[in-house]
Formats: C-alpha cells, structure tokens, sequence
C-alpha cells in the first residue's frame, strides 16, 4: 500500500517523546525510502523554537537514538528539510488557526495534498482538548483526506476517565480516525506471535487447555522510577503496565484465530479475550494479585534507593512497582488455565517474555533421571532482549542408559544478519501514516481492560491495609508471589539470578 503524501503534525515536540523516539524513528524510515515524496513534519508546543532550532535539536535526538544514527551528514540534513516548528499554546482554542494556516502553506508550497496525522505527544489533560480545538478549526474530517489522531499512553487513569475520553473523542471523531498508541504491539517479536501461532499447524492443536498447563507473561525492568517519581506515584505498576501492555500481550496469546489479517478482525477477536477475563472477587484479590514496592538495597555491590526515598515519591506512598497476578479466561479454549502476568520495577534483569508451560506426559518413563525433570516442554518467547523465540525440550544424553538433558530449539532475531528489524515506533508510526490500525488498541477494548482492572484498584484504594510487600531492589520481587504459582515445585520462570546484597 502506498503512503500518501502527509503532513504529521506533532504536539508535545519540544518534549522528551518527540526527540528520543519520534523524530529518531522517522528518520529510520526515511533511510528506509518508506516515507512519502512529499511529507512535512510540523512540531508544535508552547517553547520558542525556530524552524532552525528545532531541526538542530531533532539532528541532535536522531545522532543519539536513531537505528540509523551513523548516517551519512548529508543525509540527515536532506531529512531535516522536513522538519518545521509552531509555536502555540496547545490549551488554548484561539491559537489554532496559526496552525491551519501553516498547514494550508505546506499543502501549497510542498504538495502535502491536504492529508494530516495529528500525534498527540503532550501531557494527558491535553488529550480531549487538543482533538477539540482541531475540529473547532474543521481539521478532523475532510472528504477523501487523512485526518487521524494518535494518542499516547495513558489512555485514562482508570475506568471512568477512559470511558471519558474515548467519549469525547468520539464527539468529533469516528473511531477509525483514532489510533491509541502501545509500543509494545509495534515489537517485532509480538507481530511474530501472531505468525508462529497462526503460520505453523503445529501450534495451534496444542494451543489451549488439554495441552497447557499455564502462561506466564513477564515485563521486567531492571531500573527504578529514576526521574519520573513524580509521575509515577500517581499511576504505578498496574496502570503503568499491566492494564495496557501485557494485556495486549495477553489477548495476542489468547486470542482465536482472526479469518483475515486485518484491523477489524484482529481487534474483534482480542476484544473477546478481554470479554471473558474472568472478574476478580475480593477473595480474588486478596489471593490473586500480589503488589510490591521495592527497598533499598546493594545492587551488584552499589547501593540503591527504595521506592519512598525516591524523589518526587511520597515518603509514606503505598503505589506498587511490583505487580504479579493469576487470572483465568473463561471460554471454551482456555477453561481452567491460569495465566500470570506479572511486571516490576528494579527487578534483577530487564526483560519482556510469555511463557507457554505445556502439560507434562502422562507417565515419566525416565524416573531415575535426576538432572531432569520432565515438568513438560516450555515454549518462551522473548520480546525483549535478544527478540526470539525458545523451545525446551528433553533430549537423550549419547551413552549408557536413558539420560535426558533438557536442550533448546531456539531463534534469536540477531542471527537474521542481513535482515533490517525496524524499532517499534518506525513501525507504528508507518502504520498510522498508511491507515492501517491492527496494531493500535481499539476504544472498546481498552475500556473492557479497565473493567477488569478497576476493582483492583478500588480495593487497594479502600482498605489501606491490603498488604503492599516490600522487596529488596535486585531481586525478583516479594516472595509470596512464588505461591500464585499451582503446580508442585513449580515457580515463574527466572532468567537471572537476584542480584540483591552480594549477587553478581
Ligand atoms: P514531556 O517531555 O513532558 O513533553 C510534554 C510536551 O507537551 C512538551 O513538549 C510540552 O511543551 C508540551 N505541552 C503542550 N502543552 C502543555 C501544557 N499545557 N502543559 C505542559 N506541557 C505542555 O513528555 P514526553 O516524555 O515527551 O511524553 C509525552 C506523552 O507521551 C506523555 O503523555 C507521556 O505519558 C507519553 N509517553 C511518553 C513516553 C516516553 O518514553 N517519553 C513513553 C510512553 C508514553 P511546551 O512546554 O513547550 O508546550
């Protein structure tokens, strides 16, 4: 599908998305040659930049961020030519006719042809209002033109404000025009889940309860709230993660088989995993959903702060930077198997992964094997690092008897040399500019992700004794939350040692 000629206008460009990640990735499509011939890219905030300042500073984010950051200067200076800046104050109404008169100016003098991608990359209060001011100046429709909105994280704070928002949003526009933004869907490696389920008819027979025992889904970060404590103690773990990316992931995994890769048909079908979650009780919360806030600790020898001693935090806050739940989706595929997702800050690693444990056999015919326990083959698959995909299986040693060492099957993203992996903004952000939605979450999902959620977060809100565990930072998290886990000396799966006190 060709890209039509575009103006992206960015809102929030004088901010830290815009030069880490947006213009960086632009530029990778650029090199790339997936940009339309005729494109502008117009950066708007309240800071004073010129046109000029603006291109040194995005210059100055694409050297640092890009996947292309090596290119050639001559390059880099072509692609800035695309790059203009706006000076406006984006909460107020009056000011945005500087903008449509700056957009009729590229659609006279470069042949943009009326097509416009507004990224809403500001702060959240400025999400309704911004799609607002833009159809007061009757920019969010126009016959046979691009007129699209993408919002960034967070889409809500909880239940009501998203149902608020998609609400608003929709006063102006038709849900096709909005895209809500999830970097994770935009991960080679989870678009890949959807092939190795759906391209290999090995999967999918095994693929539900009578051959899995239970899924686990792991977001791990190795770093704390460094400078955005202020923000975070607002939102924490299950907002910040659970309710959005490792859902997404969640649904991907789950999902039924859609009849045609397409937007609607992939969206309708994750929609449905979210319609069967089963809801989660008091007693469910109570026994299901363990959080965690970490403490000061030695990390490989170097002493970290805890959580409350962070700056911007609360000293008595009781946010969680550790979550680790079970939850079951009731339908005919996954009946009675758990799935465990759990996410944490200053946890010993960084690392993104789904786990498939399938069912061991039904009789270990190698009993008196102790180097191997036959607790059934486990399929990883690594979002991030080192983007692949792990199969464990059990393999005879060569010699006497029947020894049997566990071996892995694996493919790692890295051995395909001579293979470009675009980053995951480069690809949504084509997405977007071409129409195509599969990989941004519908507003009907999202809200059906927060009616899940949303009794979590009201029974933490109101019994300030639901216990909030503190785990010492470098480690795995609290301990109990090796309990969710059913099965006899079954535990999550730990893809590197605690490295709290004196681990290396
Ligand atoms: P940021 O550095 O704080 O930038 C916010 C931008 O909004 C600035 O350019 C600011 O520019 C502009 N802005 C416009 N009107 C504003 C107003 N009334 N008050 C305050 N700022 C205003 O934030 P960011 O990290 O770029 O993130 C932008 C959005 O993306 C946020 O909603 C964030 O949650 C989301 N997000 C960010 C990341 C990330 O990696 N950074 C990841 C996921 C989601 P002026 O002050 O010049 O107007």
């Amino acid at each position: 599908k060709k890209i039509k000629d575009q103006v992206l206008v960015i809102f929030g460009a004088s901010g830290d998305l815009t030069y880490r990640k947006l213009v960086p990735a632009l530029f990778d499509l650029y090199k790339q040659k997936s940009l339309p011939d005729n494109f502008v890219v117009l950066g708007v905030a309240r800071s004073s930049f010129t046109d000029e300042s603006f291109k040194e500073k995005m210059i100055d984010g694409i050297r640092q961020f890009s996947i292309s950051k090596d290119a050639p200067e001559k390059e880099v200076n072509t692609f800035a030519e695309k790059l203009f800046y706006l000076s406006i104050n984006t909460d107020d109404g009056t000011e945005y006719s500087k903008l449509t008169s700056r957009l009729n100016e590229f659609d006279s003098e470069k042949g943009t042809d009326g097509n416009y991608l507004f990224y809403l990359s500001t702060p959240p209060n400025l999400y309704p209002l911004i799609p607002k001011f833009l159809a007061q100046e009757g920019l969010n429709e126009s016959k046979g033109k691009i007129r699209r909105i993408v919002i960034e994280k967070p889409f809500g704070t909880d239940l009501k404000s998203a149902v608020e928002l998609n609400k608003s949003l929709l006063n102006d526009y038709e849900e096709h025009q909005i895209y809500r933004m999830d970097h994770y869907l935009g991960k080679e490696t989870v678009q890949n889940l959807l092939v190795t389920r759906f391209s290999n008819s090995i999967y999918e027979p095994l693929w539900n309860r009578n051959y899995i025992h239970h899924v686990e889904i792991t977001a791990a970060e190795s770093i704390g709230v460094e400078n955005r404590g202020g923000y975070y103690d607002h939102s924490g773990a299950m907002r910040d993660m659970i309710q959005n990316h490792l859902f997404q992931l969640l649904a991907l995994v789950a999902m039924e088989p859609p009849t045609v890769i397409e937007s609607d048909a992939i969206r309708n079908e994750k929609l449905k995993v979210f319609q069967a979650l089963r809801p989660l009780s008091h007693v469910d919360i109570q026994n299901n959903v363990i959080r965690g806030q970490y403490t000061a600790a030695n990390v490989k020898r170097v002493p970290q702060k805890g959580y409350r001693e962070e700056k911007g935090v609360d000293p008595n806050s009781r946010t969680e930077t550790y979550v680790a739940m079970k939850m079951f989706i009731d339908n005919w595929r996954w009946g009675g198997v758990p799935f465990y997702v759990r996410t944490g800050k200053h946890l010993p690693t960084r690392v993104s992964e789904i786990v498939i444990h399938f069912k061991p056999t039904p009789l270990n015919l190698f009993v008196d094997n102790k180097e191997y326990c036959s607790d059934g083959n486990v399929l990883v698959i690594r979002i991030h690092p080192d983007e692949g995909i792990l199969l464990k299986t059990g393999m005879k040693v060569p010699g006497n008897g029947y020894k049997v060492k566990e071996v892995n099957m694996d493919f790692h993203y890295s051995q395909l040399q001579d293979t470009y992996v675009p980053g995951a903004y480069e690809r949504l952000l084509l997405d977007a500019m071409l129409g195509d939605s599969t990989l941004y979450t519908r507003g009907d999902a999202l809200e059906f992700a927060w009616k899940f959620v949303q009794p979590i977060l009201d029974y933490w809100e109101t019994n300030p004794n639901a216990p909030l565990y503190g785990y010492p930072c470098g480690s795995w998290g609290p301990e109990c939350a090796d309990g969710l886990i059913e099965g006899e000396n079954m535990t999550w799966r730990y893809p590197c040692k605690n490295l709290s006190d004196d681990g290396i």
